[in-house]
């Protein structure tokens, strides 16, 4: 009895639902609007040739009309729409913050409705398993949508100052674009391609640029929205995205921040999260589970890889990782390029002086910029972006709500670049250096602390001579800072932690010091509680810990000293080095061995 009473409300509530929603639905603008850059959206509101305007913050697109009622659609740079929506106010639009396009409402209205819906089909679900009938419906189902349709397309062109990442890809895209050239001659095309960096550095961009370049869909689903409440459901999901891309290959599946869904299983206190576990692993039996050459390329990107499940790294999965730089004073000039094309510049724009002052910005703080200088021209009512705003915009950008920029500063520069001179100088100068065949003084991902796991296996031998070239090298960035600065910066921190390691390592593991004599010093103890990390058990006195102390000191100054020789005896070139570097920011090959060695 109170059951059909309780499924009749839910039934009537549900064809409320559903008739307002097809109501909605209707009222959308019928027409599909033609796509405007955005500074034809300025230059218009500017000329009151914009009546209405509807901003949609979650995809941040504006559909707008004219007077004349042609509608278009412009995209504008994300978290802007506050300071859009009150230019486009001020020069008399009528705005609306509101969803446009029928998928972004589809989707404002299911964050409406959701809670509802989450309620009645529990509701539902419980009467439904009273009458015995089958559970969980379609629960699982992903979200990802196929993107290739209604976001503008995107290719490389797009994607500014990441050659060598681009050349990467570029046979990713031949394979989707050609597959029979591959599977006729029987290659192994990588399954799962991962793009790791500093947020803001195009990654998401790049992924969608392979499938626009190969003109395949492109899947996408992020890795916080496979994880939900319920154990079981973001496992469904998965599975479900892969059946997805399996009928519509060739594809690009992506998955978004990666890291979400990929964290190490059984790290944490507490036994970590079951339903993300569980998420993972159905994530890693699908890439299991589909042939090589099936066509789909999964494709993930993530800021933080060394979080990431070692399992997903392994051959089959996610085996060929790319990493994706902050762009270089080259790479900032094309972006900036990318982004202005479509917008007037007044003569005196100097898009490489404007590179030369945003040292550490990410393809996306450009971006930002560009737009930034775009608002501030309109505002001042100018027909084209000058210098001035340009300058303004940077500042803007700096000091904005968006924290993430890495601002260096003049002195830090030059710091890092002498610094960096002397690692690559002491580097060439010693018989057993390690090649330098690239030297920046951009922040590099790598040099944050994003180092993908090596394997453990890839110790080669090594004599005494060549780790003792290896920690001079390391030690030559400080003691090019001594020499220059007269004073150190705490920049080197991980240099001397490195090489005092491997002059510890040499001592007690390797006896290859000629006081303590070719013996070892200390066992090596698997910490189960701790994962891979290994302790070492003292099993010597205090005597021996002095000497082995006194031993360690004595090797590591003497290299710092050696070090120091080396760059004073070739100042003059550590000297070009560095002022090329603060030129130029990256030095690679041919160009280095030029300033080291010619002339
Ligand atoms: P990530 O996924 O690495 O965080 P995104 O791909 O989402 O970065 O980049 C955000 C926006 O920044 C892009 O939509 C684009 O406008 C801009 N952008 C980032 N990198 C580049 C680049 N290399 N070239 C051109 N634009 C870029
Ligand atoms: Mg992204
Ligand atoms: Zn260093």
């Amino acid at each position: 009895m109170q059951n059909r009473w309780l499924r009749g409300v839910i039934t009537i509530v549900l064809v409320v639902l559903f008739i307002s929603t097809l109501m909605d639905f209707l009222n959308a603008p019928g027409q599909t609007p033609t796509h405007a850059p955005y500074s034809t959206l300025v230059v218009s509101a500017q000329h009151h040739q914009v009546a209405t305007a509807h901003v949609d913050p979650q995809s941040h697109v504006v559909t707008w009309t004219t007077p004349d009622g042609k509608q278009y659609r412009t995209v504008y740079a994300p978290n802007d729409t506050q300071r859009l929506s009150n230019f486009l106010n001020t020069e008399g639009a009528k705005v609306s913050i509101a969803p446009t396009s029928a998928n972004s409402m589809w989707l404002s209205l299911l964050g409406d409705i959701l809670p509802i819906l989450v309620v009645g089909g529990f509701l539902f679900l419980i009467l439904r398993q009273g009458q015995g009938g089958n559970r969980m419906m379609s629960f699982g189902k992903s979200q990802a949508r196929m993107l290739s349709e209604n976001l503008p397309k995107v290719t490389f062109d797009d994607v500014a100052g990441v050659d060598e990442e681009k050349q990467e890809l570029e046979e990713v895209v031949d394979f989707l674009k050609n597959p029979k050239r591959y599977l006729d001659l029987g290659a192994r095309i990588p399954k799962g391609v991962l793009l790791y960096g500093p947020p803001g550095t195009g990654k998401t961009l790049l992924a969608r640029a392979v499938a626009g370049e190969a003109g395949v869909p492109f899947f996408s689903e992020s890795g916080s929205g496979f994880v939900e409440m319920f154990v079981g459901v973001g496992a469904a999901r998965v599975r479900d995205l892969f059946e997805q891309a399996k009928k519509n290959a060739p594809c690009i599946l992506f998955i978004d921040e990666l890291d979400a869904v990929g964290r190490m299983r059984g790290a944490g206190y507490g036994g970590g999260n079951d339903e993300r576990e569980q998420t993972l692993n159905q994530l890693l039996v699908e890439m299991d589970g589909f042939g090589v050459n099936e066509g789909v390329i999964v494709m993930a990107a993530t800021n933080r890889p060394d979080v990431l499940d070692p399992a997903l790294l392994r051959p089959g999965r996610f085996d060929r990782q790319i990493v994706v730089h902050r762009p270089d004073l080259k790479g900032r000039i094309q972006i900036l390029k990318v982004h202005t094309r479509n917008k007037p510049l007044a003569k005196d724009v100097d898009l490489e002086a404007i590179a030369r002052r945003t040292p550490g910005f990410t393809g996306a703080d450009l971006a930002n910029l560009a737009n930034e200088a775009a608002l501030l021209a309109a505002r001042a009512r100018q027909k084209q972006i000058t210098m001035a705003n340009f300058i303004e915009a940077t500042e803007r950008v700096i000091a904005g709500p968006e924290k993430r920029t890495r601002v260096v500063t003049d002195l830090e520069k030059r710091v890092v670049a002498f610094h960096e001179s002397g690692h690559t100088l002491v580097g060439m100068m010693v018989p057993h250096g390690d090649p330098v065949n690239k030297v920046t003084i951009i922040p590099r991902g790598m040099s944050l602390g994003y180092t993908l796991p090596v394997p453990e296996e890839d110790r080669y031998l090594v004599t005494r001579d060549q780790i003792l070239d290896r920690v001079a090298m390391s030690l030559a960035g400080r003691a090019a800072e001594q020499i220059v600065f007269g004073e150190v910066s705490t920049g080197a921190h991980d240099d001397l932690e490195k090489s005092t390691n491997w002059v510890r390592q040499m001592i007690t593991e390797y006896g290859m010091s000629e006081e303590l004599g070719p013996m070892t010093y200390g066992t090596r103890q698997d910490q189960v509680f701790l994962g891979r990390d290994l302790i070492r058990q003292r099993d010597y006195s205090e005597e021996v810990a002095s000497k082995i102390d006194q031993a360690i000191r004595h090797i590591v100054f003497q290299q710092f000293e050696r070090a120091k020789s080396i760059l004073l005896q070739h100042r003059a070139t550590l000297n070009r080095l560095a002022l090329a570097l603060l030129e130029k920011e990256t030095l690679e090959g041919e160009e280095l061995r030029e300033i080291v060695f010619g002339s």
